[in-house]
């Protein structure tokens, strides 16, 4: 293989994407080459419209047009519409939670784990979740991380840092598989996560 830097740089930024590796980039660089005008173009245009255009919420850390307020998970507005918090790692988690049907109310996206590598604990919106259960006099409040050491080194420090707060701290079973990431469960395994819920807060009601 020639030596294109172009090349081999998308090569490197392709295989950094989950589950690739330099193989498969390697074959979806190809594939793209060889369809300039139908996927290199319009994609280059939509990757940067998806730059520019999209960002995370800072209060409840879901996906949103940058231009406009958050209002997916009311985090702004004060119009309770649940009592009910489940705060999650990623947005995949918020996924597969929403659709397996197991679950009404709000969410609260973390946007990883305190002890995952580079990770600073003040970008874990952890702050923004405790106003928002104080604000909102959210009932419960599910931690939904994973049944990894950095997920519950998580949940533990969520359940410190809402310690004077009135809301019941749940936490997910512990059918999780260990190891398990919510993404990657069955509908089955997290509807009975949920449904087996435990508190883990003693001083609540
Ligand atoms: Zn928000």
């Amino acid at each position: 293989m020639q030596n294109i830097n172009e090349i081999e740089n998308l090569i490197k930024l392709i295989s950094k994407l989950p589950g690739l590796g330099p193989k498969s980039a390697k074959r979806i660089v190809l594939k793209l080459i060889n369809n300039r005008d139908e996927l290199i173009k319009p994609m280059a245009k939509t990757l940067a419209e998806v730059y520019k255009n999209i960002s995370r919420c800072r209060i409840c850390g879901t996906l949103k047009v940058s231009s406009i307020e958050c209002s997916y998970n009311d985090c702004k507005i004060l119009e309770k519409k649940y009592d009910k918090i489940c705060v999650v790692e990623n947005i995949s988690d918020q996924w597969s939670i929403e659709d397996s049907n197991i679950y009404k109310g709000y969410f609260h996206i973390l946007g990883g784990t305190i002890s995952s590598v580079g990770q600073r604990k003040e970008d874990l919106l952890i702050n923004s979740l405790v106003e928002r259960v104080n604000r909102d006099k959210i009932e419960e409040v599910i931690l939904a991380t994973s049944a990894t050491v950095e997920g519950q080194t998580t949940a533990y420090y969520i359940q410190d840092s809402l310690k004077n707060s009135k809301a019941k701290v749940t936490k997910l079973a512990q059918g999780l598989p260990v190891g398990g990431e919510i993404e990657s469960l069955d509908d089955g395994t997290l509807f009975s996560a949920f449904k087996n819920r435990s508190k883990i807060n003693p001083n609540s009601k």
